[in-house]
């Protein structure tokens, strides 16, 4: 009888224990002491800056490097020797690419950053594959030509191309997520997060590049790890360069008709 009573009331009297354990939600009964918890997890500093935003989606907010606003390209410098001032036709507010003269580098440079950048294939663009309306945002130029770090900008709007080389894609290493192209002769845009890569002092790699990529409005590269400048040939590997690079617009040398930029700013990042 007194076996079966101990059986029935144990439970019973752990589960009141249980209870009254302070839970992992927040300590019991003493509100002054709940205060004083809650308040042990608060950060007060520091504090971040006030930002004003853009007025609309897309303008830059009052902490942006403005790299292109419409009206010149004093910011710019030929890429092929990075002195030679950008010599692409500046008209309407927009930038046209000048296949002729060659790809186009910031003066500045920069290391992390959020970027917006908008780009329009044109409407009469011909081609197919990699040879209609090729251009690139290179995160970091390296150097002349096509060296550094391409977010690769294409016709992808019913285009067919390899997946990892259309527009979105870090070339030749990451295929958009999903392809939110517009057709030629709509406006579109990229919203940028650039972590760049660090290198040690022997010119081995400390930490990889990473790039977050919306593509009006749509999430196409979600913190992709790179594992070194884009290659047109062969397997991508990290080269060295300084703490900060200039940002670099492509020339490309396919025979469609040149795209236009317009509205380019960075707002640089710890
Ligand atoms: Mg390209």
């Amino acid at each position: 009888m007194r076996a079966t009573l101990s059986v029935l009331v144990l439970p019973a009297f752990v589960a009141t224990l249980a209870a009254q354990e302070p839970s992992r939600q927040g300590p019991p009964a003493d509100p002054a002491n709940r205060q004083s918890q809650a308040k042990a997890t608060e950060l007060w500093e520091p504090v971040p800056k006030v930002v004003t935003p853009g007025t609309n989606a897309g303008a830059p907010p009052s902490d942006a490097i403005v790299l292109f606003d419409g009206r010149n390209l004093d910011g710019w410098v030929l890429a092929r020797d990075g002195v030679t001032p950008a010599g692409w036709k500046v008209a309407d507010g927009i930038l046209t690419v000048d296949k002729a003269t060659g790809s186009i580098q910031t003066k500045r440079l920069f290391k992390n950053y959020q970027m917006h950048i908008e780009w329009r294939i044109p409407a009469d663009v011909t081609g197919t594959d990699q040879a209609r309306g090729n251009s690139g945002v290179f995160l970091v130029s390296t150097g002349p030509g096509d060296a550094g770090y391409e977010l690769q900008v294409l016709d992808s709007y019913e285009n067919a191309t390899y997946v990892n080389g259309q527009a979105g894609s870090v070339y030749k290493q990451a295929s958009p997520l999903v392809n939110a192209s517009r057709k030629p002769g709509d406006w579109q845009m990229y919203d940028i997060v650039w972590t760049a890569p660090v290198f040690n002092a022997d010119g081995s790699l400390k930490t990889p590049a990473y790039l977050t990529v919306l593509h009006n409005g749509v999430l196409i590269q979600n913190h992709f790890e790179l594992t070194g400048e884009t290659l047109f040939i062969g397997k991508p590997f990290y080269k060295a360069y300084g703490a900060s690079a200039p940002i670099k617009l492509q020339s490309h040398g396919d025979p469609s008709p040149p795209i236009s930029f317009r509205n380019i700013w960075v707002r640089e990042l710890p």
